[in-house]
């Protein structure tokens, strides 16, 4: 089936989307021009959910549904985020050859909004053709980039869906099957504070003691699967005091739950190992969950879904193993089967993010297929 694709209203969909200002927590407007674009739709409906309350957005999670015309295929749901991360108020979209940027003093948001004009216009298409596709919903989350706090919040509870795609990765005609979990450290050093000149030894110098402890931990990539860092380091009060408290921040990330395992007691080890001997010093070390892993095996049926779909555009998809965290890990975890597309956005999180037509049409081919082969 060729499809006929309407180059320039998905381009304009894709700009326009860039140019509406959503920085995190701040996806309301975008939320109610989504709205007003999938209500027009006859059997469509919108609903925003009730997650503000808790992500402290100005809106919740956008749940878009569209009733199957082939009731007897599998419901699916496709999912992208609102938000854009900063710099990204007052995006200006420059197109040049069919390459989209902005004009350099923001990102431009293909991520996540390529993704989001895909749904636009295979919408149209669906409707347009009155192809047969299953119960489809679009789920819009918030605050993707700032702690996937719309997907943590979301509840799934009433979605048809079990199954879908988040279009949210670089590359094109890619599958992410598999993600890392990712845990903080979060952890605090305790020594004692003294004078430095008056009475140093009474001090404890907690940045010294972590020194040694930073030395001794593992950070980088730890093995095939891992890796670990500790990015933020605060502490101390004057030059002349010695300091009592250091508070370390980082990470552990890895595909497998018993090399996680391991590695957090790992970490716990050298603490206690490096404080413990020293008297009056303590230390708290806590690996609160960032988001849990995603790994799909190869006999999941989505990938089967997946898979026809390609055969019907007579295209090899990669499926590949990522080391980024996203909502797909979050849906994951809540039990819904979630695989990661490649939409084609390249140098994202910079001012010199850009993505080509050819690209967002390339991807929109293949969702369009997914929802109707
Ligand atoms: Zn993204």
């Amino acid at each position: 089936m060729t499809l006929s694709i309407n180059q320039e209203r998905l381009a304009h969909y894709f700009t326009t989307l860039c140019e509406i200002d959503s920085p995190g927590k701040h996806e309301a407007t975008l939320a109610s021009y989504l709205q007003d674009f999938f209500d027009v739709f006859p059997g469509v409906t919108t609903v925003v959910d009730g997650s503000a309350t808790i992500t402290g957005s100005d809106t919740g999670n956008l749940i878009v549904t569209i009733p199957g015309t082939a009731p007897q295929k599998t419901p699916l749901f496709f999912n992208c985020h609102m938000d854009v991360i900063a710099p990204c108020l007052g995006v200006k979209v420059v197109r040049h050859d069919n390459v989209f940027t902005s004009q350099g003093d923001t990102v431009l948001g293909s991520d996540d909004k390529a993704g989001i004009a895909i749904l636009m216009e295979m919408t149209q298409l669906l409707f347009e053709n009155q192809l047969p596709h299953p119960p489809l919903e679009y789920l819009f989350t918030t605050a993707e980039e700032i702690g996937l706090l719309g997907a943590k919040a979301f509840d799934p509870t009433g979605l048809q869906a079990t199954m879908g795609f988040a279009l949210d990765s670089t590359g094109v005609d890619n599958v992410i099957i598999g993600a890392p979990a990712a845990v903080y450290v979060h952890a605090e050093i305790l020594g004692r504070a003294a004078h430095a000149g008056l009475n140093p030894e009474e001090g404890i110098s907690a940045i010294s003691l972590a020194g040694r402890v930073i030395s001794g931990l593992p950070v980088g990539r730890l093995d095939e699967h891992s890796t670990a860092n500790i990015g933020l380091i605060s502490g101390g009060t004057a030059t002349n005091i010695i300091p009592s408290t250091v508070r370390l921040q980082g990470e552990i990330r890895s595909h497998s739950a018993d090399l996680m395992r391991f590695h957090r007691a790992f970490f716990e080890k050298v603490f206690s190992d490096i404080i413990h001997p020293v008297p009056q010093a303590t230390f708290s070390l806590e690996f609160p969950e960032q988001y849990p892993a995603l790994a799909l095996g190869s006999d999941t049926p989505l990938l089967a879904i997946t898979q026809r779909a390609a055969v019907s555009l007579g295209r090899n998809l990669d499926y590949i193993v990522a080391g980024g965290g996203s909502d797909a890990n979050i849906f994951n975890g809540k039990g819904l089967t979630t695989a990661i597309l490649g939409i084609g956005m390249e140098n994202v999180h910079s001012s010199h993010e850009s993505i080509s037509l050819a690209s967002i049409i390339r991807t929109l081919e293949l969702t369009t297929a997914i929802s109707t082969s």
